[in-house]
């Protein structure tokens, strides 16, 4: 399987800004390398914490920013609220589902192999989809935030 390198990623990533329409920005190269340094999902507030942001955009650029990649499918918004919501690359080729705690906003990838792949091919053969895909997102109660 063909693995792309993080310079690769980050020229595809600017690729897929500039067909959806977006500046090359200072502030959009570095959020796009921060997302890229960090493989899990990260809040607002956490991106807006790193210095290389910190000194580049306020929180309302990057709010934006981060709404528009969402948009563009160049970004996965993960969460129920708005304001616990997390972001990560949608790279393709790599897949998760996540489990996420509605008590303490903890998340995690989902440790297996993804439970509905069967049931997407299925449902691309019934139905004639292509490129079908999903985003699958388990809600519940960490051990760390259970009263016993
Ligand atoms: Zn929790
Ligand atoms: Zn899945």
């Amino acid at each position: 399987m063909f693995i792309p390198t993080m310079d690769d990623l980050l020229a595809n990533l600017l690729q897929s800004c500039k067909g959806a329409g977006m500046r090359k920005t200072k502030s959009l190269l570095a959020l796009l390398e921060t997302l890229i340094d960090h493989d899990a999902p990260v809040t607002l507030a956490e991106l807006t914490a790193f210095p290389k942001l910190q000194t580049l955009c306020d929180r309302v650029t990057l709010y934006r920013l981060l709404q528009r990649l969402n948009e563009r499918g160049i970004v996965r918004r993960l969460g129920l609220h708005e304001r616990s919501a997390y972001f990560t690359l949608l790279i393709p080729g790599s897949h998760k589902d996540y489990l996420i705690c509605t008590s303490c906003n903890d998340i995690k990838a989902i440790q297996a192999p993804c439970p509905v792949h069967a049931l997407e091919k299925e449902i691309a053969a019934t139905s004639g989809y292509k490129k079908l895909y999903h985003e699958l997102e388990f809600f519940g109660i960490c051990p760390n935030c259970e009263v016993t």
